[in-house]
Formats: structure tokens, C-alpha cells, sequence
């Protein structure tokens, strides 16, 4: 060897999924933020969705994977509807790969005294790598315990109102563990904070997805976010409040043609029954790989950036 130095090489890492171990180039087409199990929480927000019919989220799932979906990030953490031993034998029957979550959601879908909310940063980040690295909760016991593949974290409507406490927690263990971290905005807002704040305490910009951004289709904002390094997840295709024909369609064709499509990332976020197409006959999660797909294609948008915004972008970010 001369004195030519050595470029870095960085290996990807296996992707914690609800079954074990994936390499991050077999999970397929990957919707980045959905809920597939969500039990009732007493004391929390009665109007909390609640997702607990096994048989038809079977079929959902089952339905997603017959249309070629591969894999999806479920979103619900621990003490506000997770069960990770429900988790894995969806997917097991499925063959979808389910990529769990650990971390923390708003304040209101849990009871009003769930301890996470009143524990020190360093207790919080000690919850947080021991579900990433040795068992979710409530599958600790389990013979096959169930493991975390990401941390969702939740901003409330302003800063002040978002614990700082299980921020510090989450960023620590994030930056520990070098994990992707997921954090819902609402409607966007803060979502600049958001990125400043994990950067200062040494997360990568690049494991960072910032969920629901299309609720503020702010192009400029986008692309300065993408630009950063982070992920933009974009989830409104059918919630028509959010008028996606004028808002989310648009922003995938101006953020592809101007280069931004290993920045972007799709999901359909269907936290709730009437999204199902068997439970309500609604769009259901297979749309994602079907109509959504296609209508990708029909814009004209090249086939390798479809793959990157339906999977290879968040498989990229998984596998650091
Ligand atoms: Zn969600």
C-alpha cells in the first residue's frame, strides 16, 4: 500500500423488523408511515383511532403484499396501542415485513399518568436502546422477543407544548444507537426546529424523517429541508381536507423534477378503519402499490425515482 488513504466504507446494517433481521435491499416496496395495530387505551383521548380487528388487518396486509408491497414502518409506540406480539404474526402471515417502532407519540393518546411523561432524559434514552436492542415491552418475556427498527418521536402544535424532556431522551438514544428517527409534525409546523434541535445533539440530518410534511407545501421550505439531508414524508393522498389534487400531487412533481426524489418518501398513514378497504371499502393499503404507483408513472416520473420514494429511500435510511 502506498499512501493513498483508505475512503471510508460504510457497511449497511441489517434492518430490525418485527420477525428479525432483513437486509435492507430485500424489503421492497416500503410505505414509510402507517399504524396496522392500534389498541384501546384507557384514560387517553376517547376519539385516539383505535385498530384491533385481526382479521381484517390480515387481509389488508395480506391484499398489500398480493399487489407488491413489501414492507411498512409501523408508527405506534409503546403505552399508547402497541402490541408487538400482535405485530408479528400479522406479519408473519402476511410476509410483510413490519418494522416496529420505539419512542413516544403526543401527549394525548396515552393515560394522563403513563410514566414516560414524568421520567429524566437519560431514564427515557435507557427505554428507548433497550426496545431497539433487546425487546419492545411488552414482548420481553416472549420467547421470541419482538425488537424496535426505528424511534418515533411526536411534536405537539408548538414547542413549549412538546416535552423537551423525552426530546433530550429520544435525541440521546437516536445518537446513540444511530438509528432513523420519525417525527410527527403536525401539519409541518416546527418541523425547521425540529431538524436545528436533533442536529445540535449530534443526530445526522440523513436519519431524520420529517412526517407529514405535505400538510405545509411550502416548496422552498422542502427543498432547504432535503437539501439539509433529511427525509420529507408525504402521506395526504386521501385525506381531501388537505386537498392533495392541489397540494400533495403538485409538490411530488415540482420536488422529482427538481432532483429532490432520494429526499421524499410516501406513506399512507391509515390510523383509522374507514381507510381500510376491508373493514369501509376504503383506498386500503395496497394503493399505495397500485393506484399510487401508477399514477407516479402516468406523471412521467423515472422508474428509479418511484423506487426511491416508494421504498429505497427509507431502506437507505434504515440501513444507514
Ligand atoms: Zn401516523
Amino acid at each position: 500500500m502506498t499512501g493513498t488513504p483508505s475512503i471510508p466504507v460504510k457497511i449497511p446494517r441489517q434492518v430490525q423488523s418485527v420477525l428479525g433481521e432483513r437486509s435492507y435491499d430485500s424489503l421492497g416496496i416500503t410505505d414509510a408511515h402507517n399504524h396496522v395495530w392500534i389498541e384501546q387505551v384507557p384514560g387517553a383521548d376517547p376519539a385516539a383511532p383505535v385498530l384491533d380487528h385481526f382479521d381484517n388487518i390480515l387481509e389488508e396486509l395480506q391484499a398489500y403484499r398480493a399487489e407488491g408491497g413489501g414492507s411498512l414502518l409501523d408508527c405506534q409506540p409503546a403505552g399508547c396501542g402497541r402490541n408487538g406480539r400482535i405485530l408479528a404474526q400479522l406479519s408473519k402471515k402476511s410476509m410483510v415485513n413490519i418494522i416496529a417502532c420505539t419512542g413516544f407519540h403526543r401527549r394525548k393518546y396515552y393515560p394522563p399518568d403513563f410514566w414516560l411523561f414524568s421520567a429524566s432524559p437519560s431514564r427515557v434514552a435507557e427505554f428507548i436502546l433497550s426496545e431497539l436492542n433487546t425487546a419492545l415491552e411488552e414482548t420481553k418475556d416472549e420467547p421470541q422477543p419482538v425488537r424496535a427498527g426505528f424511534i418515533k418521536v411526536a411534536l405537539e402544535s408548538s414547542w413549549d407544548a412538546s416535552s423537551g424532556i423525552l426530546l433530550e431522551g429520544a435525541a440521546d438514544a437516536a445518537r446513540q444507537a444511530k438509528t432513523l428517527v420519525e417525527i410527527h409534525t403536525e401539519k409541518g409546523e416546527l418541523a425547521e426546529k425540529a431538524v436545528i434541535y436533533f442536529d445540535e445533539h449530534g443526530v445526522d440530518p440523513a436519519k431524520l424523517v420529517l412526517c407529514h410534511m405535505d400538510k405545509r407545501p411550502d416548496i422552498c421550505l422542502h427543498k432547504e429541508l432535503a437539501r439539509f439531508g433529511v427525509l420529507l414524508e408525504y402521506d395526504t393522498f386521501y385525506r381531501p381536507k388537505y386537498e392533495p389534487e392541489a397540494n400533495l400531487w403538485p409538490l411530488i412533481e415540482k420536488m422529482t423534477g427538481e432532483g429532490f426524489s432520494d429526499h421524499v418518501v410516501l406513506a399512507t398513514d391509515m390510523a383509522e378503519y374507514a381507510m381500510y378497504s376491508t373493514y369501509s371499502k376504503g383506498p386500503g393499503l395496497a394503493s399505495l402499490p397500485t393506484k399510487i404507483k401508477m399514477r407516479l408513472t402516468d406523471m412521467g416520473i423515472s422508474e428509479n425515482s418511484i423506487q426511491q420514494m416508494l421504498g429505497g429511500n427509507i431502506a437507505r435510511c434504515l440501513a444507514g
